[in-house]
């Protein structure tokens, strides 16, 4: 389809030489003949032709269209899809605001740049190239001292080339500290209050402002030298075209009506090289972007696992002589734990001793430098981990609620279930009767993270969430954070009463919910110190 709108584009310009033709007839014969009629008629063809050029070129615009936005939604999705690969440590590690930026502003300016380079700058070389064939065609002479200014174009874009990428990239700079600077104005909004730090705040993003200002005015400033030396050239290039023309007249080596086709064509020709030079900026700007993404597409990071086992989980996790460390300090050495089936598990231990990293090495999102954990004694080595973590729920001690309805923040992840089914995961999740008081119970608004809601309200909904999807593995980071220790034991027993009960890894310092476990590992200092077992 590109190649038959480029092939199109060409053919295109070719119409343009019997227009020429037409014109020097109609100067050089029709009208010292006066015959109106001819006249009308050639007219009348002048436009049918010009008429087919209009349609022809609308149909490639068409055609060039649908695939750069087809090009750049596929692009859009390959960054999406990339997102989803991001290791745990290389996600912790990234400045997330940056990349919304660059995945957001850059394939905007990408989507800018195709839409400039297929649709405008393509069609406007190649028809300039056959345009100047035409002018060749109708006096390569005069077309020869055209050429005169090409040393000139020459000169100033390669000494404004430099220039003009190094403004963009300092633009494209500002704006992302822009963009970052305004999400986080609006993240922390409560934080900047509570501080009274507006003032502090408004100077630091005014910073940025005048920042974006400057880079933004240096831009636009550019862009319009940039036209400024081309408006001088087609100047330039209109009056060497009337003097050589007039000296050739005078001489009588040319007649009125070669002139005034010849200057036909220069105008379409200059109105192509206008279309050129307005897309040049864009198509460097995309460019930029073009490598940003790229970066953000090629970055390879090494993932914990790699295995491709599928399994149905039945919930026995064994850590086995497992040594983790983030960075360069060991964080936990030699730990053995054992979860199982329709049991629950306590770990306790200090703040800091590593518990939350444990969940994280049974999520598999890190991958211990020695020792193995298994599941249902298949080593993690061979799973296919993402598989496994459908088997897992998982309640944070802080727990994500999303801007949606209390069933919306329920249902994700499974949004086909049926409604009684989010009931029941409600009821057990000691949720369902306080959704019932609501106004709009299960589609009452929560706001964004929840804020509508009580801590305690959002930890029971993430718990409803987990419990809807039937793990067989649950794990419950410090639920007595939010939840009155009650409703955990609630809780706790209406999960005891469920047909097939999951295993329950629990991490609390609440000595009352760690004493309704069938196992406690107490974790300090990097090692499991104590490990008891004691009856249900
Ligand atoms: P706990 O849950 O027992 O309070 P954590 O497992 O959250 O402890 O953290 C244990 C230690 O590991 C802390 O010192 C913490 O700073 C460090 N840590 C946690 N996550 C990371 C990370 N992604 N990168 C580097 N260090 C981390």
């Amino acid at each position: 389809m590109l190649a038959l709108s480029i092939a199109i584009s060409i053919g295109l310009s070719l119409i343009v030489l019997p227009i020429a033709y037409l014109v020097r007839y109609v100067f050089d014969e029709v009208i010292p003949a006066g015959d109106i009629r001819l006249l009308v008629l050639a007219g009348v063809a002048v436009f049918l032709l010009s008429l087919v050029n209009s349609g022809l070129t609308l149909w490639t615009q068409y055609v060039t269209l649908k695939i750069t936005k087809g090009a750049i939604q596929r692009f859009r999705d390959e960054l999406l899809k990339r997102v989803f690969t991001f290791s745990r440590a290389y996600y912790s590690e990234t400045d997330r605001k940056k990349l919304h930026a660059n995945i957001v502003q850059d394939t905007h300016r990408l989507d800018n740049m195709s839409h400039a380079l297929i649709t405008r700058f393509l069609p406007a070389l190649t028809i300039s190239i056959a345009l100047s064939g035409v002018l060749i065609y109708l006096n390569w002479f005069l077309f020869l001292t055209l050429t005169i200014i090409v040393p000139f174009l020459f000169l100033v874009s390669r000494s404004m080339g430099k220039v003009v990428r190094q403004r963009i990239r300092a633009f494209h700079r500002s704006f992302e500290t822009f963009s970052k600077g305004m999400m986080f104005v609006l993240e922390t909004l409560d934080l900047t209050k509570i501080q009274s730090a507006e003032q502090f705040e408004i100077n630091r993003q005014r910073k940025h402002l005048e920042d974006l200002r400057l880079t933004s005015e240096s831009m636009a400033w550019l862009n319009t030298a940039f036209n400024s030396i081309n408006s001088v050239m087609t100047a330039l290039s209109s009056v060497i075209i009337l003097i050589a023309s007039g000296i050739a007249i005078a001489a009588g080596s040319m007649t009125i009506g070669g002139l005034v086709s010849f200057y036909v064509i220069v105008s379409l020709l200059k109105n192509h090289l206008k279309t050129i030079s307005t897309s040049i900026l864009k198509i460097i700007a995309g460019n930029e972007s073009l490598t940003t993404l790229f970066a953000i597409l090629r970055t390879r990071e090494p993932k914990p696992y790699t295995g491709r086992k599928q399994i149905p989980f039945g919930g026995t996790i064994t850590l086995d002589s497992v040594y983790f460390q983030y960075n360069e300090h060991p964080l936990l050495q030699d730990i053995n734990i054992d979860i199982n089936p329709n049991t629950t598990v306590a770990l306790v231990g200090p703040n800091g001793a590593g518990k939350s990293t444990i969940i994280n090495l049974i999520l598999g999102f890190y991958r211990p430098q020695k020792g193995q954990l298994y599941a249902d004694d298949h080593p993690y080595n061979d799973l296919d981990i993402a598989h496994l973590r459908r088997y897992v729920g998982v309640v944070m001690q802080d727990p994500i609620l999303f801007s949606g309805t209390i069933i919306e923040n329920i249902t994700y992840g499974s949004p086909d279930l049926d409604f009684q089914e989010v009931i029941c995961a409600a009821e057990l999740a000691t949720a369902h009767e306080f959704i019932q008081q609501l106004p709009q119970k299960y589609e009452t608004f929560v706001g964004e993270n929840g804020v509508l809601l009580s801590g305690g309200q959002r930890q029971r909904i993430a718990i409803a969430r987990a419990l809807l999807r039937q793990p067989r593995l649950l794990i419950l980071d410090e639920p007595t954070n939010h939840l009155d220790a009650t409703a955990v034991r609630q809780l706790m027993i209406n999960l005891k009463h469920l047909d097939n009960p999951p295993a329950t890894l629990i991490i609390s310092h609440d000595k009352d919910i760690v004493r309704n476990a069938q196992r406690i590992y107490v974790l300090q200092d990097g090692h499991v110190v104590k490990s008891h077992k004691q009856e249900a």
